[in-house]
C-alpha cells in the first residue's frame, strides 16, 4: 500500500493531528494495532482521568462528563472512536507497525497526498485549508523507489512518503534493572499487565514508584490485600483534584519564570508533602503531580506503608535503600514508561531525553527527513492530554506547510541542516 501521510497510532494524539490535517485539506492513514483508543480500552479497572473532562477533551469535541467530572478510561475509549467516526479519520485497526526504514530521498519526490475537506468546521486558527493540488506527481528517484518510509507492518509492507509516530507511551513500559528477580518467588510484573484489585487480595503487595498509576493500585491494594507498601524513590507531588479554575491555571504557571513558578508551586503545595512521602527532588516546575490526596490520607491512617527504594528482589520478597528486607507475595512495579519507537530504533540518532533528535518545535526528526513525531514531550504544568490539544494545530499547520513547500518544489524543513531551519 502506498500513501502520502500515515500516523501510526489511533490515541488521542493520532487522532487529534489527523483531524487538523484535515482541516488543512490533507488527509492521512492511520496505522493501529489494536482498536482506536487501543490504550484507554485495555486500562485496568477502576482507572480515570485524573484531570477534568472538560480539560481532556481533543480540537472540535469537547469530552462528555457522562459518569463524573472525571471520565472513566472505557468512556475516554468510547470518545476516542466516536472522534474518529465523527471527523472520518481514516484508521486501519489491526495493524502494527513491526519496523521502519527511509527510502532515498530523491529530488521533487512523488507525493500522494489525497484531498479531502473535514466537516466544514470554521478554521479558528487563520489556515483556510487550501494548499493546492499535492497529488501524485509519480516521480520516485532514481531506482523506481518512491522517496520517503518503508513500513514493515504485520499485515503486509507499506510505504508513505511522510511518517508520523503517535504510538505514546504506554506500550513501552519500562523495568528497572533490578538485580535478584530469577531468584523471587512471588509475582512480579509491571503495571501496564495490571488489570485490577482482584489481582492483589489477600497478598502483601508492594507497589514499586508512585505516579498515579502507583497511587491506585496502593489504594487498591489498601482495599483488598492483606498489607499495602509503596517504594518511593524520589518523592512524589501530591495535589488536590482540579476544579475548573485550578484546572485551566497552567498557562498562567507557563508564563511565569521557572524559579518564580517553582517557589510559588512549593508555598501553594507544601501541606500535601506528608511523613515519608518525600518532597521530590526536582524542581516542581518539571514534576508531573500525583491527583488526589486519598493515598496521603491513607498513608496517615497507616493503610499504606511507605519504604524507601527497592534495590533488589530477594527469594521472598525484596530489599530496600536502607538495607531492610521485606516479604511480598505480589510486586507491582509503577516505574514509567518511554516512547514507543522501537521500529524506528535502527535508524536514528537519540537525544539525552530518549527522543529522536528533533527542530525546535519537538516535531520534525533532524536527521531523517519525512518523519515527525507527536505526543512524546512529559507536559508540566498541565495534562497529557492538554498538551496534545494545545499542541495539535501547530503540528498539522508545520506538517501542512512541509506538504506545500514539496508541491512548490522546495525542501521540507527538515530536509534543510539545523542551521537552515
Ligand atoms: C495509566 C495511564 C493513565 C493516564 N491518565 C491520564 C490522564 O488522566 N490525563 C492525561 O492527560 N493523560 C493521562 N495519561 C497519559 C496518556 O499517555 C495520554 O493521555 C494519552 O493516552 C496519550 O495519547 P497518545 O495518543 O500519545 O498515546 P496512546 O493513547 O497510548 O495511543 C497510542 C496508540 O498507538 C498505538 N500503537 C503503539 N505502537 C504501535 C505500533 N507499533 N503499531 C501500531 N500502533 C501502535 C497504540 O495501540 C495506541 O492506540 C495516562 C497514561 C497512562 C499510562
Amino acid at each position: 500500500m502506498d500513501a502520502a501521510i500515515t500516523i501510526v497510532g489511533a490515541g488521542p494524539a493520532g487522532l487529534a493531528l489527523a483531524r487538523e490535517l484535515q482541516r488543512r485539506g490533507v488527509r492521512p492513514v492511520l496505522l493501529e494495532r489494536g482498536q482506536v483508543g487501543e490504550t484507554w480500552a485495555r486500562q485496568y479497572q477502576g482507572l480515570r482521568l485524573h484531570a477534568l473532562a472538560s480539560a481532556s477533551g481533543l480540537p472540535g469535541m469537547p469530552l462528555p462528563a457522562v459518569s463524573g467530572p472525571f471520565p472513566s478510561a472505557p468512556e475516554m475509549a468510547r470518545y476516542l472512536r466516536a472522534y474518529a467516526q465523527r471527523f472520518g479519520i481514516d484508521v486501519r485497526e489491526g495493524v502494527t507497525l513491526e519496523a521502519a526504514e527511509p527510502t532515498p530521498a530523491a529530488a521533487g519526490g512523488g507525493e500522494h497526498s489525497e484531498r479531502h475537506d473535514d466537516d466544514g468546521d470554521h478554521d479558528d486558527d487563520g489556515d483556510d485549508g487550501d494548499h493546492g493540488d499535492h497529488g501524485d506527481h509519480g516521480d520516485h528517484g532514481d531506482h523506481g523507489v518512491p522517496p520517503g518510509w518503508r513500513l514493515r507492518t504485520d499485515r503486509g509492507a507499506w510505504h508513505t512518503r511522510r511518517l508520523v509516530m503517535a504510538t505514546g507511551i504506554w506500550s513501552a513500559p519500562v523495568e528497572p534493572a533490578l538485580p535478584g528477580r530469577e531468584r523471587y518467588g512471588g509475582r512480579a510484573s509491571h503495571v501496564a499487565s495490571y488489570r485490577g484489585p482482584e489481582e492483589l487480595a489477600g497478598a502483601r503487595v508492594l507497589v514499586v514508584g508512585l505516579g498515579n498509576s502507583g497511587k491506585d493500585v496502593a489504594l487498591a491494594a489498601a482495599r483488598v490485600a492483606e498489607q499495602a507498601t509503596v517504594a518511593v524513590q524520589r518523592g512524589a507531588l501530591f495535589v488536590d483534584y482540579p476544579n475548573a479554575l485550578t484546572q485551566h491555571s497552567g498557562e498562567l504557571w507557563r508564563r511565569l519564570p521557572p524559579r518564580v513558578a517553582a517557589a510559588l508551586l512549593r508555598r501553594v503545595r507544601r501541606e500535601h508533602a506528608v511523613g515519608d512521602l518525600r518532597w521530590p527532588e526536582r524542581p516542581l516546575t518539571e514534576v508531573y503531580p500525583v491527583v488526589g490526596l486519598e493515598l496521603v490520607e491513607a498513608v496517615r491512617a497507616g493503610e499504606v506503608r511507605v519504604r524507601p527504594a527497592m534495590t533488589a528482589f530477594t527469594e521472598a520478597g525484596a530489599r530496600f535503600a536502607d538495607g531492610d528486607e521485606d516479604a511480598f507475595d505480589v510486586i507491582v512495579l509503577c516505574t514509567g514508561y518511554r516512547p514507543a519507537l522501537d521500529p524506528l530504533a535502527a535508524h536514528l540518532r537519540w537525544d539525552v531525553s530518549g527522543l529522536p533528535r528533533t527542530d525546535d518545535a519537538g516535531l520534525r526528526a533532524l536527521d531523517a527527513p519525512g518523519l515527525y513525531l507527536f505526543g512524546y514531550h512529559y507536559p508540566t504544568l498541565e495534562t497529557w492530554l492538554q498538551r496534545l490539544r494545545r499542541e495539535a494545530p501547530a503540528a498539522a499547520r508545520a506538517i501542512a506547510a512541509d506538504v506545500r513547500r514539496e508541491a512548490d518544489g522546495a525542501p521540507d524543513q527538515a530536509s534543510r541542516s539545523p542551521a537552515e531551519a
